[in-house]
């Protein structure tokens, strides 16, 4: 299949807020969209994003993971960029409309379809530098993904960046184009300077998330990451990922974590480390590198707790174990 985020359906579906009233969603070629080269998002990044997932079961009926968390997650960018509010049941219904279009093209397991819906600012106007973008265009694109590690799941390289920032400290909870731009140069560094996969930003050595997924600290039977402020991403993953680790009775531990202890536990035999996004669900960790120097978190492997809670988070998606939580839509 070809890579990640790479191949759409040909159409997407659309609704546009011209001001007053939000127009009746439809779908739309998802070939082009018209924009004015002084619209507000191409000047004052109005734009905000959500990715979410849709699986196929054995049965060959289709079902949206926890979309409801993440149509409230970008209400709430929305509402963080001043950009034009929406219902819930609007982005809702156009979730589904895209899906009921292709449910035929989503793959199965372990593919899936990658939904994602895109609000940007499309007032015509260079002059709102400070000031919100009265009109907006909302959509909804699909993309079809076969198996994230399909060359294989070889464990992370991370950079430790203990001065740097991945965002601005009030940026964090936004799910936001300018803060992936504001990420990518520390990447790049990253990359050039000690290969490393991606750059875990540890704010005054506090460690939070990489530039576009979230971090934990496996130690035995204890999961540790960064409590919920506004200064990060709040994961859908992460959330569903600590919600099955409690039900498998292991202790969750959401607090501060320095980056002095993240190396001290990291470093024990048995110690693991992860990312967790919506793309990748869950992937291992197997170095960390700080001030040039490399720690080998655990043994340096995929690690058994990673998998299992990875193994059982793809379960309930793909509908081979129980959703006790409701996680699951089933859309035809
Ligand atoms: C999307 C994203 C995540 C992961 O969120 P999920 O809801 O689990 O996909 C984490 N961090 C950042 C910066 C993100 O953009």
């Amino acid at each position: 299949m070809a890579a990640f985020g790479t191949q759409f359906m040909p159409q997407m579906a659309l609704s546009q807020f011209d001001g007053r009233k939000w127009s009746a969603p439809a779908m739309v070629s998802s070939d082009h969209i018209s924009l004015h080269p002084g619209a507000h998002v191409l000047h004052y990044a109005s734009t905000c994003f959500e990715g979410l997932k849709a699986f196929r079961h054995d049965d060959g009926s289709v079902h949206v993971f926890r979309m409801d968390a993440n149509i409230a997650r970008l209400q709430q960018s929305t509402e963080l960029l001043a950009l034009p509010a929406f219902e819930a049941d609007m982005l809702e219904q156009m979730i589904l409309q895209a899906l009921a279009a292709f449910s035929s093209e989503v793959p199965e397991p372990p593919g899936a379809m990658y939904i994602r819906p895109t609000h940007i600012g499309t007032e015509e106007t260079i002059g709102k530098a400070a000031a919100p973008s009265a009109t907006s265009m909302l959509y909804v694109l699909l993309s079809p993904v076969g198996d994230y590690f399909s060359g294989g799941l070889k464990p992370l390289r991370l950079l430790l960046e203990e001065n740097g920032s991945r965002c601005a400290a009030h940026m964090g909870m936004v799910k936001s184009g300018g803060n992936y731009a504001s990420a990518l140069q520390p990447i790049m560094r990253a990359r050039a300077s000690v290969k490393a996969d991606q750059v875990l930003f540890c704010p005054n050595g506090d460690v939070q998330e990489t530039g576009a997924a979230n971090f934990m600290l496996i130690d035995d039977n204890e999961i540790i990451t960064k409590a919920l402020d506004s200064s990060f991403l709040h994961g859908i993953t992460r959330d569903s990922i600590l919600t099955l680790a409690r039900d498998a009775g292991m202790k969750v531990s959401e607090r501060e974590l320095s980056v002095d202890e993240l190396v001290e536990r990291a470093t024990k035999p048995h110690a693991e480390a992860a990312l967790s996004g919506t793309a990748a669900v869950l992937t291992p960790v197997g170095t960390l590198i700080r001030d040039g120097q490399e720690y080998q978190v655990g043994n340096g492997e995929f690690g058994p707790v990673t998998q299992q809670l990875r193994a059982a988070l793809n379960a309930v998606q793909w509908g081979q174990s129980e959703d006790r939580h409701g996680w699951l839509k089933r859309v035809c």
